[in-house]
């Protein structure tokens, strides 16, 4: 696993769970002793709650090594990286790997946006390139995106859906296109919501509940926007905008607005809801 942040431990922590030996690799000390130390929180309140037993969690605890050398993954047959989203950085972490692995390996990129035919560009073997697209909180969402870049062979991505199943999760697969599936209808109903909001058609709560009790998803599209951020939404947006050339992405002004206004959503205390408290 590179990268033992937000997604790396999340990650690193569905895998050990699954049975699998990883080695947690971040360039940063800290990173891996917080990322070490989230596990081990979520694995204990996994056990409060009667998910897990208490020697799965001692298991799946041994199963974690952190590392801040990729020297120690030497024999890996997979590697992961969720480091930051930066194309530079992805490729960097794929040059790095073929330094250093010994055998066949499989390169997972967890790239939320970039395209994986772009980051799989400079590899040695593109065919064993393709996407993993896990989802925040990994222990508890259950959805993983599996991209199929350009180079990628159906044997790489049979291999990434059996792992993802072995980690409990539901794969879909999906083309290396912007917006992935998930991202792509994700956000068009959130924005079709705000411009709903702007028309007024309804208010925020009216717009949401339509959506949670007339199609049962979890959370309205405005409440979920809100926990994403406006901002990071925005940024989406005007990427689907350009990438994709559908108006569905163009951002509506009240988006806009609200971003401006430092109205980001729950990180800044409100948004289409006010969340002071
Ligand atoms: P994060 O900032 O929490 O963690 C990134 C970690 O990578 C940091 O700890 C950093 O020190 C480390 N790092 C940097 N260079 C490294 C290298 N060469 N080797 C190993 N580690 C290195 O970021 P995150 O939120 O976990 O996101 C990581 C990736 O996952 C991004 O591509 C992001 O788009 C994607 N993603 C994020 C979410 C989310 O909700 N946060 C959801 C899906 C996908």
């Amino acid at each position: 696993m590179l990268g033992a942040g937000t997604m790396g431990h999340g990650i690193a922590q569905v895998a050990a769970l699954a049975g699998y030996r990883v080695v947690m690799r971040d360039v940063s000390r800290e990173a891996i002793e917080r990322g070490v130390r989230a596990i081990e929180a979520n694995l204990e309140k996994g056990m409060k709650l009667g998910k897990l037993a208490e020697d799965e969690r001692d298991m799946a605890l041994q199963r974690v090594r952190g590392a801040t050398s990729l020297d120690e993954a030497a024999d890996a047959d997979l590697f992961i990286e969720a480091v930051p989203e930066l194309m530079e950085l992805k490729r960097e972490a794929l040059g790095e790997v073929e330094r250093v692995a010994r055998r066949d390996f499989v390169f997972a990129t967890n790239t939320s946006s970039l395209s994986i035919t772009e980051i799989a560009r400079a590899a040695k073997n593109p065919r064993r390139v393709v996407g993993m697209h896990f989802f925040n909180p990994v222990h508890i969402m259950r959805l993983l995106e599996v991209v199929v870049g350009r180079e990628t062979s159906d044997e790489t991505v049979e291999t990434v859906r059996a792992v993802g199943r072995r980690m409990r999760k539901e794969p879909i697969t999906v083309r290396d296109v912007p917006g992935f599936a998930s991202s792509r209808l994700g956000v068009a109903l959130g924005l079709e919501a705000m411009r709903m909001l702007e028309q007024g058609v309804a208010g925020a709560k009216d717009i949401d509940t339509a959506m949670e009790l007339g199609y049962n998803h979890p959370m309205g599209p405005l409440r979920l926007t809100d926990l994403v951020g406006l901002d990071v939404r925005l940024a989406i947006a005007e990427y689907l905008h350009g990438a994709l050339g559908s108006e569905t992405f163009r951002p509506p002004d009240i988006l806009r607005r609200m971003v401006a206004d430092g109205k980001l959503g729950r990180k800044s205390g409100e948004g289409f809801y006010e969340w002071s408290d």
